[in-house]
């Protein structure tokens, strides 16, 4: 048994509700809590030090295969000119025998060029070599990459590659990674979650190259992370989903596309592509397909919607289930971005939950940010409507779509305290909710963890300085992170 002390817990079970001392036993559940600190004999103490404590924080939507990867991966951001590149190159370890670069920017480098296979053959002449575009779009390669991805015969190649090219580069890299490379990605992901103060994340699997293996490693390893992962495998065949055991099916599965793209669909057109209203990927008959069956066999369905559109698509066929047979298997509208006041009373009636991602308003939402740009000031002042739709008791969890944003819980609090739309704004006590025990019943967990108290496992993020107090929530320092009753320093 070990009795933790000398802290503020916060319960976050009731506003206002805190502890001065919890007793955890040898399987990390909480046995007591204590509103002054006992005297016990036989319990080892441990001192937290003036801490304030909250339930470990939760990230309700992460890409955590990619952010883990890219952590192992060589980050081309600041590199400014071609010779800087080439240093960072040259120290690059590489993962299942290739070299993975990231985030290059020819307009950032001084010579505003991509550099070219001759270069990149100089550095790498044996280890095959991608250096992808920041967005992704396009990559260059050596020669070797070139040899073993079958690309040797191009015309003019010149190691520069768009389109379908670009695509088969990706597809080749996820389908040669080793085992023991995945799951490093894996660990790395969960090293760094916990780190900002995760002690579990909601991962979506089967992210464009990568497919189910990845589940299946990730179950059979669960005990070898430090935190915990909630699975979304990303498909819509129901049957699969349910071979592997899984209670959920979907994820960033995709509605629509995004505002920057002029993909995310609108049920009026874009303000500064007035042709446009977006794209709707997939019909409402797919959709309400889809989302019948795994209704019918008891399955969580999530969705990636951004537009008003694409809400309202995933909306209808949600609302058309819940009332044939309602189930309260809590469907996931994820990113939620443009709606409403009528779309989230529909959403509030059909019991349906979100998964939001404050820190968007704090990127796009600005007085020259891509949302005014994109839609009007109208439609901005409807985007991320956090408050609104804690008002109306849907249930709001936040998350970071970690590699879009950072994984940084206290990032995504701040946010949420400060969003543009003053009357969006979430109160801080509301904000830590909806990385804690929102987080958890979104994943049927409240069971487990998302509060302190008794019973509940002990995962535990520990701050130096108090969330409900502090002027910027963004810059408190984790003191210590404790994940099943396990202590981890930062
Ligand atoms: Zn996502
Ligand atoms: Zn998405």
């Amino acid at each position: 048994m070990k009795l933790y002390l000398n802290a503020r817990f916060y319960s976050m079970r009731e506003e206002g509700e805190c502890f001065k001392a919890i007793l955890v036993d040898d399987n990390g559940v909480i046995q007591e809590t204590f509103k002054t600190a006992p005297k016990l004999p036989n319990v080892e103490r441990i001192d937290l030090d003036h801490c304030f404590v909250y339930p470990g924080f939760i990230d309700t939507h992460t890409h955590s295969f990619e952010g883990g990867l890219y952590s192992l991966s060589v980050d081309l951001e600041n590199a400014d000119t071609l010779q800087n590149l080439f240093d960072l190159l040259a120290e690059a370890k590489p993962v299942s025998g290739k070299v993975f670069a990231f985030h290059f920017d020819e307009n950032n480098i001084k010579e505003k060029r991509f550099p070219t296979k001759q270069e990149l053959d100089k550095i790498f002449p044996d280890i095959p070599l991608i250096l992808r575009r920041v967005d992704g779009h396009s990559c260059v390669i050596n020669s070797k990459a070139a040899e073993m991805i079958d690309l040797k015969s191009l015309p003019d190649f010149n190691g520069l590659l768009t389109g379908r090219d670009n695509g088969k580069v990706s597809n080749w890299f996820h389908r040669n990674l080793t085992n023991e490379t995945i799951l490093n990605a894996y660990q790395q992901a969960a090293k760094i979650a916990l780190k900002t103060g995760h002690t579990a994340i909601h991962t979506m699997i089967g992210d464009a190259y990568s497919n189910l293996k990845h589940y299946k490693l990730i179950k059979e390893n669960m005990h070898h992370f430090p935190i915990e992962f909630i699975l979304y495998p990303q498909i819509t065949d129901v049957d699969i989903a349910l071979d592997i055991g899984s209670p959920r099916i979907g994820g960033c599965i995709l509605a629509d596309g995004s505002f920057g793209s002029f993909t995310a669909a609108l049920l009026n057109p874009y303000s500064d592509k007035p042709d446009s209203s977006g794209i709707l990927y997939r019909s409402d008959e797919f959709w309400l397909n889809f989302i019948t069956r795994a209704h019918q066999k008891n399955l969580q369905v999530a969705v990636h919607c951004i537009g008003d559109a694409a809400i309202t698509q995933i909306l209808n066929c949600y609302e058309k289930v819940q009332q044939n047979d309602p189930k309260d298997l809590k469907h996931i509208i994820v990113h939620n971005e443009l709606t409403s006041d009528e779309m989230l009373n529909r959403v509030s009636k059909a019991n349906i939950s979100t998964a939001m991602q404050p820190m968007f308003d704090r990127l796009w939402a600005g007085t020259n940010g891509l949302y005014v740009k994109r839609l009007g000031p109208e439609r901005t002042s409807r985007t991320n409507r956090l408050a609104s739709i804690y008002n109306r008791n849907i249930l709001l969890t936040g998350g970071s779509d970690w590699y879009i944003t950072e994984i940084d819980a206290l990032k995504g609090i701040d946010a949420a305290t400060r969003m543009h739309n003053e009357t969006e704004r979430l109160t801080p006590y509301q904000a830590i909710e909806i990385y804690t025990k929102n987080a958890a019943i979104l994943s049927c967990d409240e069971n487990r963890f998302g509060t302190i108290e008794k019973g509940k496992l002990a995962n535990l993020t520990c701050l130096k300085e108090d969330i409900l107090e502090s002027h910027s929530i963004k810059d408190i320092q984790i003191d210590s992170v404790i994940v099943d009753g396990k202590y981890y320093f930062s």
